[in-house]
């Protein structure tokens, strides 16, 4: 298959209305993200993107190795879980949804006592922002500065 099918309607449609949708796929297509990304989820879900392995077992002569680790075996998994290139990216993704969870919650907390009338995008918007803020502040998300980590030492005498 190639790219341009991507951007063909009626494929899309046939993805959306097939026999075997289930609800996940139905929330999928609702999603406001590009048809492509959709579609890729759909042949990762499938299992029919051409990793490396793949290929290789296909007997395309192709090298099998990660191109991040040149680890041997780039499978599917190991694209998007496995590769310590990957392991990296997908720990700066949980502290995006660490952020954002300590966000629903302090807003929350703020409509409770206040009047907050924020969006959900808006929120979005504002965690990410706060999280950026605090990386090139460099202060890790405790509060705590790293210079404030220093071995408290007793004040000298007079
Ligand atoms: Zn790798």
């Amino acid at each position: 298959m190639s790219m341009n099918i991507i951007e063909d309607k009626s494929f899309s449609m046939h993805v959306a209305s097939g026999s075997d949708a289930n609800p996940v796929w139905k929330k999928l297509w609702k999603l406001h993200i590009q048809t492509k990304i959709k579609i890729f989820l759909w042949w990762a879900c499938v299992d029919i993107l051409l990793t490396n392995s793949k290929l290789s077992q296909r007997h395309i002569p192709v090298n099998d190795i990660c191109v991040h680790c040149s680890s041997h075996g780039e499978t599917l998994n190991h694209v998007h879980f496995h590769c310590p290139f990957v392991r990296q990216v997908w720990q700066e993704e949980l502290e995006v949804v660490a952020v954002l969870l300590w966000y629903i919650w302090f807003r929350r907390n703020q409509k409770q006592h206040e009047d907050y009338t924020g969006t959900p995008p808006s929120l979005v918007a504002e965690a990410s922002s706060y999280l950026q803020t605090c990386k090139a502040a460099n202060l890790d998300l405790t509060g705590t500065q790293p210079n404030q980590l220093e071995r408290w030492r007793p004040p000298t005498e007079r």
